[in-house]
C-alpha cells in the first residue's frame, strides 16, 4: 500500500463487519489516507466514513453492541458517509423484506436482496454519467424509491444502483472489489467540496 500525504482526505472505513478491508485498499489507492473505526474517538478523527458491504443485520447489531448508534447517526448529520450494499441498507428512511431499523439519512427506500436470483453475484458494466465503471452485485438490495432529493448517477435493470444526495454516496453494487477507482474518485471529491 502506499502511504498518501497527511493532507488528503481522511477516510475511515467502518471496520465492524464485512469487506471493510478492499474498502480500505481502494480508497488508499484513490489516495486518501485511510483509517478503521470502531469506536467513537476513531470516528471523530475522520472526514467522511464508508459503511462497507456485509451484511445489514449483523451490522446493526455489531453497531448497537459497540455502543455507536448515536456517534454514527450524528456523524451523518453533517459529514459524508458513502454507503455500500449493507451500507444502502443502513443509510436509508426504510427497509423492507424484512423490515429493519435504519439511519434515515438518504430519501430511500430499499428492499433487501431485491433482484433475487437475477443479481446473487454478477460483474456488469455500468455508465456513470458518460464514464464506463464496473461494478460487482453480490445479493445487493434493489431501491424501490429515491425521493426528490437524490439524484440517480447510474442505473442498472432500469433501477438506480448509485446516487447521491447531498453530502451522502450510495452504491448497491461494491466498487471496491474491482481495481475501478471511479466511485472511490467520487466519494472523495465530495469530500474535498
Ligand atoms: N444482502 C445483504 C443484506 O441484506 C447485503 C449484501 C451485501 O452487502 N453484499 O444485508
Amino acid at each position: 500500500l502506499v502511504s498518501n500525504p497527511n493532507t488528503a482526505p481522511k477516510v475511515g472505513v467502518l471496520a465492524l463487519q464485512g469487506d471493510y478491508a478492499a474498502h480500505a485498499r481502494s480508497f488508499t489507492a484513490a489516495g486518501a489516507q485511510v483509517s478503521e473505526v470502531r469506536t467513537h474517538e476513531q470516528l471523530q478523527q475522520v472526514d467522511g466514513l464508508v459503511i462497507p458491504g456485509g451484511e445489514s443485520t449483523t451490522m446493526l447489531k455489531l453497531i448497537d453492541y459497540e455502543g455507536l448508534w448515536d456517534s454514527l447517526l450524528s456523524f451523518g448529520q453533517t459529514k459524508s458517509i458513502f454507503g455500500t450494499c449493507a451500507g444502502v441498507i443502513l443509510l436509508a428512511g426504510e427497509v423492507t423484506s424484512p423490515a429493519q431499523k435504519s439511519f434515515g439519512l438518504m430519501d430511500l427506500s430499499v428492499e433487501r436482496n431485491g433482484y433475487g436470483r437475477q443479481l446473487d453475484s454478477r460483474i456488469v458494466k455500468l455508465d456513470v454519467e458518460g464514464h464506463p465503471a464496473e461494478a460487482v452485485f453480490i445479493r445487493a438490495p434493489i431501491i424501490r424509491r429515491a425521493g426528490p432529493q437524490v439524484k440517480v448517477l447510474a442505473t442498472y435493470l432500469d433501477t438506480p444502483v448509485l446516487v447521491e444526495q447531498g453530502r451522502h454516496l450510495a452504491a448497491t453494487f461494491h466498487p471496491e472489489l474491482t481495481s475501478d477507482l471511479t466511485v472511490a474518485h467520487r466519494f472523495l471529491a465530495k469530500l474535498k467540496a
